[in-house]
């Protein structure tokens, strides 16, 4: 006999995105363990409210505060009892508050620092998908976490793989008995192009990701191939790994999600179709297993699984990631501010895609790195690179 799982509340920060529908979908196969019970979106408020009639949360939240009174009278017209609230600082709180205890940080970019602060802060369990701000703040994300007994786990399908290889040994010795860890990536979209090639290439080629359907940031970042340089950081950070034990290796069938190697020569993989709602039914139930609506997978039907190394010279992100976090203090944080601006200039066909990683270099030669012991002095360095690639882009 066991006892029943008791309910997981759960608070879903960016319920309108690619991964909030995958976690209410998960969340929704499984009334009896989990609920959501905040819902939060940026400024999609239709989209928020069509998930409120769903999945009636007690609480839901518009970032975007002018958004507050369409929010409240489509709530009342739908005759839901959900609260509706605005703005940042409500998110702050709902995240810390009794209205969950577990939190999935899914809003995109360095927008999701502070309510992912405000989670760890509050002991909860967080759901991490919001990689930018490990990337910006990994170090004191992760001792604001450990010090409140906050539990990180990753939503990111890498470091989710990562997290199973290494639950495989005695985790209360923080690193002990791994010898590297090898990152999967897919390539993106332009793998096997030349640097030449990518001249011209548009942003509706470049978010047509070949095997993950994600949000528009995160694709052009699997294009770049900046999304596996923040996945590096991001592993660093979570697994206290030093970043030279870390190394990238392309696989184009996206189905061994991540391995680890451990000292005795032993390597495990963890594999399954590229579907992220697996990952979060991991993150869910951890360390219990349930159902995630994917299938197995069938590896007669897959066929082959082919591994190569990444080409840094036309994709130029990821060894500017590996120096970010080499230089340390700030320069992460410089590193994440600016690739957000020329992404963002890049999908509204303002600057071309071999413009990313120049802005991003330019960022990085600029700004010196800094030593990075408080949020301000993040928050800080994060601004100043924004402005610094708003202004390269403008006088372009
Ligand atoms: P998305 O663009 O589909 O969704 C982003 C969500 O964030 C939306 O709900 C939006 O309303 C919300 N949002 C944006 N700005 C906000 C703000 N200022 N305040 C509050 N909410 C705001 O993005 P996505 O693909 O779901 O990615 C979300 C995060 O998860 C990113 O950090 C991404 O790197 C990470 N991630 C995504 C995937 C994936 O498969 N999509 C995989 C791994 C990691
Ligand atoms: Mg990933």
């Amino acid at each position: 006999m066991h006892a029943a799982p008791s309910l997981r509340r759960v608070a879903v920060l960016g319920a309108t995105g690619s991964i909030g529908a995958s976690a209410l979908d998960v969340i929704a196969r499984h009334p009896d363990r989990f609920r959501a019970t905040v819902l939060a979106a940026g400024s999609q408020v239709q989209a928020l409210l069509a998930l409120c009639r769903t999945h009636q949360p007690d609480h839901a939240v518009i970032a975007d505060a002018a958004l507050y009174p369409a929010l409240r009278d489509g709530l009342q017209q739908a005759g839901l009892a959900t609260q509706a609230h605005a703005g940042a600082q409500a998110l702050d709180a709902l995240a810390a508050s009794d209205a969950c205890d577990t939190v999935i940080a899914a809003i995109v970019g360095a927008a999701g620092l502070s309510s992912t602060l405000a989670a760890a802060a509050a002991g909860k369990r967080i759901l991490l998908a919001n990689k930018e701000s490990l990337v910006l703040a990994g170090e004191l994300l992760m001792r604001t976490a450990q010090r409140a007994g906050a539990e990180i786990l990753p939503i990111d399908s890498e470091h989710s793989a990562i997290f199973q290889c290494l639950r495989s040994r005695d985790a209360s010795l923080d690193g002990a008995g791994v010898r590297r860890i090898l990152l999967t990536a897919s390539g993106g979209p332009f793998r096997g192009r030349t640097r030449a090639e990518l001249a011209q290439v548009t942003p509706a080629q470049a978010v047509a990701h070949p095997k993950w359907s994600m949000g528009p940031k995160i694709s052009v970042d699997s294009a770049t191939l900046m999304n596996k340089g923040l996945e590096v950081i991001e592993a660093h950070h979570l697994f206290g790994i030093p970043g030279q034990r870390i190394e990238v290796l392309v696989h184009p069938q996206s189905l061994v999600h991540s391995l680890v190697e451990f000292v005795d020569g032993s390597t495990l993989a963890q594999m399954g179709l590229p579907d992220m709602r697996t990952t979060l039914a991991v993150g869910l139930a951890w360390p219990q297993r349930v159902e995630a609506g994917v299938a197995g997978l069938d590896l007669l039907a897959q066929g082959r699984l082919d591994f190569e190394a990444p080409d840094t010279d036309a994709f130029p992100c990821l060894a500017l990631a590996w120096q970010a976090m080499a230089a340390g203090g700030t320069a992460p944080a410089i590193l994440n501010a600016a690739n957000e601006v020329a992404v963002s200039a890049f999908l509204q066909q303002r600057v071309s895609f071999l413009a990313i990683p120049a802005l991003v270099a330019n960022a990085l030669a600029t700004l010196p790195a800094e030593p990075a012991d408080t949020l301000a002095v993040l928050l800080d360095a994060d601004a100043r690179a924004r402005r610094l690639t708003q202004t390269a882009i403008e006088s372009a």
